[in-house]
Parts: C-alpha cells; sequence; structure tokens
C-alpha cells in the first residue's frame, strides 16, 4: 500500500476502491508493530481501530460518513478518551481510565476519525524532548540517538514514521510546533481558547491549547475545522463562529512580513538552521512579499517568564493528585500528610517534582511579587508588542527551534539548557497568538528544519493558507 500524506488522497483512493479504510488501519497496525523501538505509542487500540474502520467503511458505502471519514489518528496520552487509560505519561495515574471523552476527541470520532491508540509525551508535556516520560523516550525516526522534541514527541513520531495520518497534542509553550520541527512534519497551535480544553490534562491552563501533527496543512485545516469552537463544558473556549478552515487554504495576497532581527542574531542559533530560514525569507521577497526585519526587545525574558508562570499554573493544577481520589497510591503510609508525601514522590518524576517545587517557591507569600506578579507583567509587555508587530506585519517569520534534533541524553543533566530550547516558541503562547512549524529543510544530518509562522489572533485562515503557499513554493523551487 503507498504510503499517504493528505485525508484527501486516502478519499481519493477509496473512492477508486483502491483502498478501504480496514486496509489502511491494517496497514497502520503492522507499521507500528515494525517500528516498535520508537515507543511512539503507549498502548494501540488494534481490535477498537479494526472495529471502527468496518463501521467507517459502511458508512462511506451508504453516504453518510463524516469529514474525517479515512482519518486514522493517535492522541497525545493528555487527552480523555472515555473507557481508555489517561496518564499523562505518568505512574500517578496507573490504573486510571477515563469517564468521559474530552470535547475535542468527542468531535473527531462524531467526524468517522479511527483512533487507533496513545501516543507517548513527556510527563504531564513538561519537557521539549520526551525524556521525561515514565514509559522511556521515543526515538526520532531519522535518527535513533536523537530525541523526535517534546513534550507531543511520540505524536510527532507517529506522523513522521506513518504510524497513522495524523496527531492530536497539545501546546503550552511549544509543544506541538517544536517536535514537528524535529520530525519533518506540520505543527500547528491556534490561538489560545479556539479550541475547548475540556478533558485535556492541565498543565498551564492560560497557556494550554490543542494542536495537532500532520503532513499536509489541509489534514491541519480539517482538524482544526472539526474541533474548534464554542463549548458549554468550556467557558474560557471562544464562542467565535468557526471559518470553513479547509476551504480558505489559497491566497494569492501579497503580504507583509517581519523577520525578528533578535532571534536571528541570537547566540546558540544554529548556523544551517539560520540560513534555511532566512533563505525562505529571501524568497518571500522575491516572489514580491514585503519582507522586513523588526524588533522585539524582550527575547531574554520569555523563557524566565514561561517558566514562572507555567511552574506556577502547574504547582496549583497538579496538586489534585495527592493518592486520595485517582491513580497511584503508595501503600507504606502511616497518616494522612504521609500518604500525600509518599504518593506524590513516588508517583511523579523528577522534571514534574522540579516544577511542582519552582512553581509553590514562586507563589510562596514571600516571593509572590518578585516573581509571580511581576512575570504577569512581562507577559503583558510582551503579548502586547506581539500584538503590536502583528499589526504593522501580517505574519512574523523565525526558527521554530534554536537547533534541529539534539541528541539523547545531550540537555537532561542540564535543566536550563533545555528551557532555552523553548526560545522561540513561547512567544506565541505567552501572547495567545497561533501558530504553526512547517518543515523547510534539512541539515548536513539530514535533520529536519522548522520554520515558524505567526499571525494575529483568530487568522488562521491566513496562517494556513500562507503555510500551504510556502510549502508548495519549496516543492516547487528544489
Ligand atoms: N518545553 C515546554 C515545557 O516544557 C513546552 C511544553 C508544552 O508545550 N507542553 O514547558
Amino acid at each position: 500500500m503507498r504510503q499517504y500524506n493528505s485525508l484527501r488522497d486516502i478519499r481519493a483512493d477509496i473512492a477508486n476502491g483502491q483502498v478501504s479504510c480496514k486496509q489502511l488501519v491494517e496497514q497502520y497496525l503492522r507499521n507500528i508493530k515494525e517500528r516498535a523501538e520508537l515507543n511512539a505509542f503507549l498502548e494501540v487500540f488494534e481490535e477498537e481501530a479494526l472495529a471502527q474502520a468496518d463501521a467507517v467503511d459502511q458508512k462511506l458505502a451508504n453516504g453518510t460518513a463524516g469529514k474525517l471519514a479515512g482519518m486514522v489518528i493517535g492522541i497525545k496520552d493528555v487527552l480523555a478518551y472515555k473507557g481508555h487509560s489517561l496518564q499523562a505519561s505518568s505512574q500517578i495515574l496507573n490504573n486510571f481510565k477515563s469517564l468521559y471523552n474530552a470535547s475535542a476527541v468527542q468531535r473527531l470520532l462524531d467526524e468517522d476519525a479511527i483512533i487507533i491508540g496513545r501516543q507517548n509525551c513527556d510527563e504531564f508535556a513538561m519537557g521539549a524532548s520526551n525524556e521525561s516520560s515514565a514509559f522511556g523516550n521515543v526515538l526520532n525516526a531519522d535518527d535513533h540517538t536523537r530525541v523526535p522534541g517534546g513534550s507531543s514527541g511520540g505524536s510527532a513520531v507517529a506522523v513522521q514514521a506513518d504510524l497513522c495520518l495524523a496527531s492530536i497534542g497539545s501546546d503550552t509553550g511549544g509543544s506541538v510546533r517544536q517536535p514537528a520541527a524535529f520530525c519533518g512534519v506540520i505543527g500547528m497551535k491556534p490561538t489560545y481558547s479556539r479550541i475547548s480544553r475540556f478533558g485535556l490534562i492541565a498543565y498551564a491552563s492560560s497557556f494550554d491549547q490543542i494542536g495537532f501533527i500532520t503532513k499536509s496543512v489541509e489534514d491541519a485545516a480539517l482538524l482544526l475545522e472539526v474541533v474548534a469552537g464554542k463549548d458549554e463544558m468550556d467557558s474560557t473556549a471562544s464562542q467565535r463562529e468557526v471559518p470553513p478552515y479547509s476551504q480558505l487554504l489559497t491566497s494569492d495576497k501579497k503580504y507583509k512580513i517581519g523577520y525578528i532581527r533578535d532571534c536571528f542574531e541570537r547566540e546558540g542559533l544554529d548556523t544551517e538552521v539560520k540560513d534555511a530560514i532566512l533563505g525562505v525569507k529571501d524568497m518571500l521577497r522575491d516572489a514580491g512579499h514585503e519582507v522586513e526585519a523588526v524588533e522585539f526587545p524582550y527575547l531574554d525574558y520569555m523563557v524566565p517568564t514561561y517558566y514562572i508562570l507555567t511552574t506556577a499554573e502547574a504547582s496549583s493544577n497538579l496538586g489534585r493528585y495527592d493518592g486520595v481520589r485517582y491513580g497511584y497510591r503508595s501503600d507504606n503510609v502511616t497518616d494522612l500528610t504521609s500518604l500525600y508525601k509518599k504518593t506524590r514522590a513516588e508517583g511523579f518524576g523528577h522534571e514534574v517534582q522540579r516544577r511542582i517545587m519552582l512553581g509553590t517557591f514562586v507563589l510562596s507569600a514571600d516571593y509572590y511579587d518578585a516573581y509571580y506578579t511581576k512575570a504577569q507583567k512581562v507577559r503583558r509587555l510582551i503579548k502586547e508588542k506581539t500584538d503590536e508587530l502583528l499589526q504593522a506585519y501580517d505574519f512574523l517569520i523565525l526558527p521554530t527551534a534554536p537547533s534541529t534534533a539534539f541528541k539523547i541524553g545531550e540537555n537532561t543533566a542540564n535543566p536550563l539548557a533545555m528551557y532555552l530550547a523553548d526560545i522561540f516558541t513561547v512567544q506565541a503562547s505567552l501572547a495567545g497568538v497561533p501558530a504553526i512549524s512547517i518543515p523547510v529543510g534539512r541539515d548536513a544530518n539530514g535533520l529536519s528544519i522548522g520554520l515558524q509562522l505567526m499571525t494575529r489572533s483568530f487568522e488562521e485562515p491566513a496562517l494556513l493558507a500562507f503555510s500551504n503557499y510556502i510549502l508548495d513554493k519549496i516543492t516547487v523551487e528544489a
């Protein structure tokens, strides 16, 4: 069977009798088994996916199939899928099963997507390399000695290695975009609030957003179209109408594009990544777009602000894992305090514990103003400056990450180095604006380079159309 890069191709082959959903699922299941060493899936829903495939084949035959019929998708282990295990790649949620579907998952099912399995990720989505999962590292399919990025590492590798057509993950500070960049696929984080977070395990609630990993822009658009929109289960989800994103993918407009000079002048930015992104910038200028360097003075404050605020929110959100209500509970306890302490010490991994401690510290009475309040103010400045730039420019372009996929173990001893991997992705998260990573080239080691585009809130149609345009142009010029 051929390898598919979009639902459109799959649907065309289904229509002319070349393939069925059942055959597709069988093929993906074979691929998953053959590439088991990648460790992309924590659980594969073999029987269920096959049964779903049969049901969708029937619907396709009688003309009642939904928009996502033929799409075989994996879900990151932070999204609730009723009756299935949900662990955020953590021991603390051992034996926990979802009692309901996340709204996003429900909407996928309503449109006949086939869910093939639950994907590995960093524990509680905290990480940039998938090395903090309680269930082992995920390997980058391009080079097994390298990380896939994180936290949605399993989701990105699954798409990279053709273990499913698409994945749905979460992006708090880059967790969809950065692994997509490391794995040579597309990763999109919509505007904060565009998608309901009901049923998404909370990490940092004022940042968390569901996103997609795909091989085509059209699939990302289709998924967004299906999943976005108001939800009575999440009052923070935007009430705005959902445009038909997948019908809005062409644009012949000449845009005004800013590239953040400070990002490109930054020490630590890999020169091959820099050259690739600047090459695309020149290509856009040659094609008649207006491209200008812009100043963004807050680059050095981005990572500290992000980590103060997200650890603060995480320390509060993760308070619920206490061994009393659900998941893991330590055996050797003497009283309630020791139950809490032992359960949390044994159930959470090191990175999660570090963040809970950091978050508790920045929220403590003596330091609250010095850290938390101050970081809130800096976030406001970053947001205002980003919005101001996005009033003057249709898009900002920058690298998704300062390097290509790094070696497994390279950053584990130095959390600060790991946090700096997020330097270019956290801006969109702090500002709440939509952003996407698209693959624009490879370095001398054959590792993928991602270009990031940011735009104004709720301007996903333009973001998707322009991404499509750039990818087409790169293919034509290659
Ligand atoms: N690497 C970032 C962090 O560890 C981003 C994680 C995410 O987006 N979930 O917080």
